[in-house]
């Protein structure tokens, strides 16, 4: 996929498998999936992606997510993601840049192994407010401290909408976590968002008001939700979710008075 000059691909790294109707809902809406069956496996299961996206862009090699990680856990399991990158052309040396959509474990997976970095020569990148709550707060989870902790040395946060890298913006949308952040890359007339999980399935972005169990904050991350839906809708703009069927981009069009995420062919 390519946005002018600067191209973007995902890297692939794993699945993970949630129940549908238990983890996204609509309130006040009975049977929110009933007209999305397409979505799910025959169990109601909603099968989500797992990994990130590799933006060149000028002499930079960015990631955007760095995956799972190599867990199984029976409901997320990865382990891909470098073999992928390599499938790229792209080695642990060759990246310059990882940025992080927010600070979940299957976001962060690839960023350490064994207490080590995993792309020796990158800067990483995340909200300062993620940094916050995922590292530094008192009540941070032991797990997320011991994955995320030895990239302090190379850690740069930022807390305002800043540019990362030639055509790729960062812009804060907190909610689904404080420092919440979807990338946008341009070029020229063109752009396409990376949404982190501002959405979790294409549902969320063919009506209002969806709710994941995994948002911290349930009320902004819907408002987030619903105001990146409106942006994006009967744009030229391609958006793609962390968690996309094969991470693939489209765009968000209304045909015949019903909104519909549609994949690039
Ligand atoms: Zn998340
Ligand atoms: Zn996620």
């Amino acid at each position: 996929m390519k946005i002018g000059s600067i191209e973007i691909l995902p890297v692939l790294d794993g699945v993970g498998r949630e129940n549908a109707h238990e983890v996204l809902s609509r309130p006040g809406v009975d049977d929110a999936w009933s007209c999305h069956s397409d979505q799910l496996d025959e169990h109601g299961v909603l099968h989500l992606d797992l990994g990130g996206f590799l933006v060149r862009t000028g002499d930079r090699v960015v990631l955007v997510d760095a995956g799972v990680g190599t867990i199984d856990n029976g409901q997320y399991s990865g382990g891909k993601f470098l073999r992928s990158l390599a499938a790229r052309g792209v080695t642990p040396e060759d990246v310059t840049d990882v940025v992080f959509t927010h600070l979940h474990f299957d976001h962060v997976g690839w960023a350490t192994s064994k207490g080590q970095v995993v792309f020796p020569h990158a800067t990483y990148r995340v909200h300062a407010a993620d940094w916050a709550h995922f590292v530094e707060a008192p009540d941070a989870q032991p797990g997320a401290v011991r994955k995320l902790g030895p990239l302090r040395s190379r850690l740069e946060t930022f807390d305002t909408d800043v540019s990362i890298a030639p055509g790729l913006t960062a812009r804060h949308t907190p909610g689904h976590t404080p420092g919440s952040t979807v990338y946008i890359v341009a070029d020229g007339d063109q752009r396409a968002l990376l949404l982190g999980d501002v959405v979790h399935s294409v549902v969320e972005l063919h009506e209002r008001d969806w709710e994941a169990v995994f948002d911290l904050d349930p009320v902004a991350a819907r408002a987030m939700r619903n105001v990146i839906a409106d942006e994006v809708a009967d744009s030229a703009d391609l958006v793609v979710g962390a968690h996309f069927p094969g991470l693939r981009f489209g765009r968000v069009v209304t045909a015949s008075g019903t909104r519909r995420f549609q994949h690039l062919v």
